[in-house]
């Protein structure tokens, strides 16, 4: 494939699929994207980080060749004017490993957040974010090391699918006629409309993805979240969906929570992941008093959304909170906090988001010592109390360092 503005590395190879499984060769090409605001800052601090950590992991024996990919304003500065140009997302496609830094949506008509055009565009329907707890961390929490959960959120479904009606238009009038005419449905006068779609296939694939995560990383359980309750035939049948799925492909590694009381009184049979679910409202209330309870958790679009901010927060906030958004391979690893323009390149924001970001990246291509070392290199630094403005404020006796020098630390400390 021939690129107009992007450049592949020469000495490095793509990683490509065989089997289902991804073919990571030493030199793999990875893809990144800068990204705006403070998308720069982060970037090279964190690109120093993992270069280093890749260096001294593998002596030379592996190292990533990082291929610029464009996205946002840098792109709309190279491809005349456009955010969001086809190259990139072929690119995207094409490397199947790439991770980006936070985008600016630009305020105005006629654009969709770039994010959100992104997943839509490579179908990328799983949200992964891991809630991870490390000494010393700023945290609300009495007993924060009880946190250690990943959670999975479908990604393309939901109210997220924009079928929504305005108050007013005569499309909403024509809709509301039909339900209340043809469908007997009664509600208010003149009330705005919006459709949430959720299906078997787009909840068992991420279920699919959820139960394939905890076997391969030896979870002992996936909690399906919902709001079945309520809504029987959207977050209901997520529910239900998500059990059946476990059923027909994950007989012989999976039991439900019924069968673990009924059959073994409670006690997990070796290797066994078990299947649970849990009401939403409830679910973040456990997250705060029993947290323990809990390890890979899959869930819907919205659900998803404020869960992973909520336990975020539990564990250091979003400059500290990783992200990825994938499909069945192609796998877009994100910060998942934004631009924050105020301190675009000013040094000063934590560049841990994007870092563990990247630490994800190499856990999927299977480059674990990475991630291993870079954890236990924050890990130390924290200790240390060497952490960025976000961390000190909340910190008493914390040396307050620049995105640069928290980077300098960590390498340091590999
Ligand atoms: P934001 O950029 O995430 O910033 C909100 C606040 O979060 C910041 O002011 C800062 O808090 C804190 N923060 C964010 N990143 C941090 C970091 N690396 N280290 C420490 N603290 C950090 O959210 P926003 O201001 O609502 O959005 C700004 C732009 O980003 C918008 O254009 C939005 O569309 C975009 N956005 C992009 C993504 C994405 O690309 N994935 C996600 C969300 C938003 P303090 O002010 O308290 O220091």
């Amino acid at each position: 494939m021939s690129y107009q503005h992007i450049r592949l590395p020469e000495n490095g190879e793509k990683i490509t699929i065989q089997d289902g499984r991804l073919v990571v060769p030493d030199n793999p090409i990875l893809g990144f994207v800068e990204g705006d605001g403070i998308g720069g800052d982060i970037t090279r601090a964190a690109m120093r980080v993992w270069n280093a950590a890749v260096e001294k992991s593998y002596a030379g024996q592996r190292k990533v060749h990082w291929a610029e990919l464009y996205l946002g304003e840098k792109a709309a500065g190279i491809y005349n004017g456009d955010y969001f140009p086809d190259e990139t997302l072929a690119a995207v496609e094409d490397l199947i490993v790439s991770i980006k830094g936070p985008l600016t949506t630009p305020v105005g008509g006629g654009f969709r957040s770039l994010n959100v055009s992104l997943r839509q565009d490579l179908d990328l329907y799983a949200c992964v974010r891991p809630v991870q707890y490390f000494d010393g961390v700023p945290s609300p929490m009495r007993r924060p090391e009880e946190v250690n959960a990943i959670i999975f959120r479908e990604n393309t479904e939901d109210v997220y699918a924009g079928i929504e009606y305005e108050s007013g238009t005569p499309e909403n009038e024509k809709l509301a006629r039909f339900l209340r005419e043809e469908m007997g449905a009664e509600f208010f006068e003149g009330a705005g409309l919006g459709i949430k779609p959720i299906s078997a296939f787009g909840s068992k694939r991420l279920v699919r993805k959820a139960i394939q995560y905890a076997i391969d990383h030896d979870h002992d359980s996936v909690t399906l979240v919902h709001k079945g309750n309520i809504q029987k035939f959207t977050e209901g049948a997520f529910r239900k969906w998500g059990y059946e799925l476990a059923e027909e492909e994950f007989a012989d590694q999976t039991i439900s929570e019924t069968d673990l009381w009924d059959i073994y009184d409670g006690n997990r049979p070796d290797g066994k992941v078990v299947i649970k679910d849990r009401i939403a409202d409830i679910m973040f209330q456990l997250m705060q008093l029993r947290p323990a309870e809990f390890s890979v958790i899959a869930t819907t679009n919205l659900n998803g959304d404020y869960l992973s901010d909520a336990l975020a927060a539990e564990v250091g906030g979003m400059g500290i909170a990783p992200g990825a958004n994938m499909a069945d391979h192609v796998a877009v690893f994100e910060a998942t906090h934004g631009t924050a323009p105020k301190y675009a390149n000013l040094d000063k924001v934590n560049p841990s988001s994007l870092m563990f970001s990247g630490s994800m990246m190499f856990d999927y291509i299977g480059w674990g010592e990475v991630s291993a070392l870079i954890a236990s290199a924050f890990g130390k630094t924290i200790s240390q109390r060497i952490v960025t403005y976000d961390f000190a404020r909340q910190m008493d006796n914390a040396t307050e360092v620049s995105t640069s020098a928290f980077a300098d630390a960590l390498i340091g400390n590999m």
